[in-house]
């Protein structure tokens, strides 16, 4: 059986491939989604999300990596693939994952959404707070790949101070 995980990405975290790796051992193929999503602000672009996405991944076998610019639902529909993959961190995650799932399942009935949750050391792990790290030279090494982290010191060095991180 195969499963879509899909998100944003931007950029991916250790607490997504705890996930990854989870899921990687229990379905037969974890299709991570990269989403285009030309409305929300991203740090990086899609290819570069799906760039750094692919390199720390590259370690599971079972894993293939797409940009989708579409309804999710859709984007499930036209893959012929019924499983969808979400993470839970804190409870703050739940209310806006129930509202998703439910508000999917209206449309899609044949759709299950999967949830699991991350070690207990990733909980408290997004890609906002390493992008608030990276800007301001904190320490992210046990947050991400040394590929995100490059990519990161790279984008953030052409930054400019006042530019707001989204
Ligand atoms: P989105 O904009 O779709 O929420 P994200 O890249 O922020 O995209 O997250 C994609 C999925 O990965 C979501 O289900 C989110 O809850 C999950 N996720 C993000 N960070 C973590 C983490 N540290 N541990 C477990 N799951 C996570």
């Amino acid at each position: 059986m195969r499963i879509i995980y899909p998100g944003t990405f931007d950029p991916i975290t250790n607490g997504h491939l705890d996930l990854v790796e989870r899921s990687a051992r229990i379905f037969e193929e974890v299709i991570i989604a990269v989403a285009k999503n030309p409305k929300k602000r991203t740090l990086f672009d899609c290819e570069e999300r799906k760039f750094l996405v692919l390199k720390s991944t590259s370690h599971i076998a079972n894993v293939s990596i797409e940009i989708f610019d579409e309804l999710l639902i859709d984007y499930a529909k036209r893959k012929g693939i019924n499983q969808i993959l979400r993470g839970l961190r804190a409870i703050s995650d739940f209310e806006y994952e129930f509202q998703m799932a439910l508000m999917n399942r209206a449309n899609a009935p044949e759709i299950e959404f999967f949830y699991m949750m991350p070690s207990q050391t990733y909980t408290f792990l997004s890609s906002t707070l390493v992008k608030e790290l990276a800007f301001y030279k904190g320490n992210i090494d046990a947050f991400v790949t040394n590929e995100v982290k490059m990519a990161l010191t790279r984008k953030m060095n052409k930054l400019s101070g006042n530019e707001v991180i989204t």
